[in-house]
């Protein structure tokens, strides 16, 4: 399939041209006809197929010229770096169209940004919260909204935006397209789309789980923190094979402690993203990373899923995730527009059972490599590698300590009264059968022919 079979128009030619895309991804194909057709969509498809294009050819495509101010597509998208990223694609298929695109999240000043929608837009690129806040203000109005997409829906719930995701539900119009976009399938998702999607055509080009072919996987155990450190700093000497590598680990705590632990070896080519850090500094650690300023990028899972960064020549899964989809996730960043991509991932005794699951879910065995003899095996364990020693017999600690209370109790009587409003007006209005409501003057009326 070529890109003249989905039928575009020539600014959108001209710009797919400029970027030098020749054919349309899988799910780009696939994608087109039933967004453009107009029904709802979800579509299971991993970062890195070209799922955003899938998305936004269709919609850009139909998208008519228009000098009102409201903005008709919504893109919901859970970090701000993929707002500033989404915005960033759109903008390049929008190089020869007026579109007027925005992208707004929290962490930053509403003011600007309302200052900015008040300008008036077409496309809005949005994280959950900073929209929901945007829409109450009512400097942004939702009315003319005529497609949501949710892009990342399975870390969006990750994150825990699931009730935002339901308040913004309440406040668009009913009538509309929605189009999802989630790498997984989980159950979270599949509950979410059965509330609030109307029989979406479901398209799905990678069976969840399916490893991209153009990545060569291989596995080191490693029986300890100091002994995974020793090894990857290993690795990463020889900077010509490791010249672009991304590290995830599991939580912050371990992204600043194997920081710490790198930077005397590479201070000046390392950097790490995680949710504490700051906005300021995530953005510009990402940017110095896909620029090639720094040579390591040290992540924790969320903040590097949907990152959109070319030429990683390695991931180092440092530690083996527990969910077996996190893992499909986290190697997805290499290997990337039909390129070739290395991912190692460290294992532990203790992880053992995680590799398992992982090799259940791919159906292929990762390759045990051997760890080098220069590399140094550690005996010295961390904190959390310790065996827990259990408290027995502690005279002064109560046996209920660590249990939790009941986290509800009853109000007081007297804070159980509902506020009715003032006690005046519904007695004046009881005697006079005044309007119940401003603006009823049938009440009167109504309530005299009972
Ligand atoms: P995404 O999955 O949307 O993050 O896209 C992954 C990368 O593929 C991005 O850098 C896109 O610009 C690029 N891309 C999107 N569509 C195409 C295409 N048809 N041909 C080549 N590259 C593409």
């Amino acid at each position: 399939m070529t890109f003249q079979d989905l039928n575009l128009n020539t600014p959108l030619y001209n710009a797919l041209d400029d970027l030098g895309y020749k054919t349309p991804t899988p799910i780009q194909a696939e994608a087109f006809n039933v967004i453009a057709s107009g029904s709802d969509m979800v579509g299971i498809a991993q970062t890195g197929t070209g799922k955003t294009f899938a998305y936004m050819l269709p919609i850009v495509k139909n998208l008519k010229f228009s000098s009102q101010e409201n903005p008709r597509v919504l893109i919901l998208v859970p970090t701000r770096e993929l707002v500033v990223q989404v915005v960033e694609e759109i903008e390049k298929l929008s190089k020869y169209i007026n579109n007027r695109i925005l992208g707004v999240y929290g962490g930053t000043n509403i003011n600007t940004q309302k200052q900015a929608i008040a300008k008036g837009l077409d496309i809005l690129v949005a994280t959950p919260g900073r929209l929901y806040d945007l829409a109450l203000s009512r400097v942004l109005q939702l009315k003319s909204l005529q497609k949501l997409v949710i892009d990342e829906v399975d870390v969006m719930l990750d994150l825990g935006f699931r009730h935002q995701l339901i308040n913004i539900f309440d406040i668009i119009p009913q009538r509309r397209q929605n189009i999802m976009f989630s790498a997984t399938m989980t159950h979270d998702v599949t509950v979410l789309i059965n509330a609030f999607f109307k029989n979406p055509v479901q398209v799905s080009i990678a069976v969840s789980g399916t490893p991209l072919e153009n990545i060569e996987q291989a596995r080191y155990n490693v029986p300890n923190f100091n002994t995974k450190v020793n090894l990857v700093t290993h690795l990463l000497n020889d900077t010509e094979t490791y010249n672009k590598v991304l590290i995830f680990v599991a939580y912050k705590r371990m992204a600043d402690r194997l920081f710490d632990r790198l930077s005397s070896d590479f201070k000046e080519e390392l950097c790490v993203i995680h949710s504490n850090k700051t906005q300021n500094y995530r953005l510009r650690s990402i940017e110095q990373f896909r620029e090639g300023t720094n040579r390591i990028l040290i992540a924790t899972d969320i903040m590097a899923r949907g990152l959109d960064i070319d030429n990683v020549s390695h991931v180092i899964n440092f530690d083996t995730p527990d969910y077996p989809e996190n893992y499909m996730h986290r190697i997805g960043r290499t290997g990337r527009a039909e390129r070739k991509g290395n991912s190692l991932v460290f294992s532990t005794k203790s992880e053992e059972q995680a590799i398992n699951q992982i090799e259940a879910l791919m159906r292929m065995t990762i390759p045990l490599v051997t760890i080098p003899e220069t590399v140094q095996i550690s005996t010295e364990l961390i904190e959390e590698e310790r065996p827990q020693i259990t408290e027995r017999n502690n005279p002064t600690k109560r046996p209920d300590e660590n249990t939790p209370g009941p986290a509800f109790h009853d109000k007081k009587e007297k804070n159980q009264k509902e506020n009715l409003g003032g006690s005046y007006r519904r007695e004046i209005a009881k005697k006079y059968k005044k309007p119940k409501t401003r603006g009823d003057k049938n009440y009167n009326k109504r309530n005299k022919k009972k």
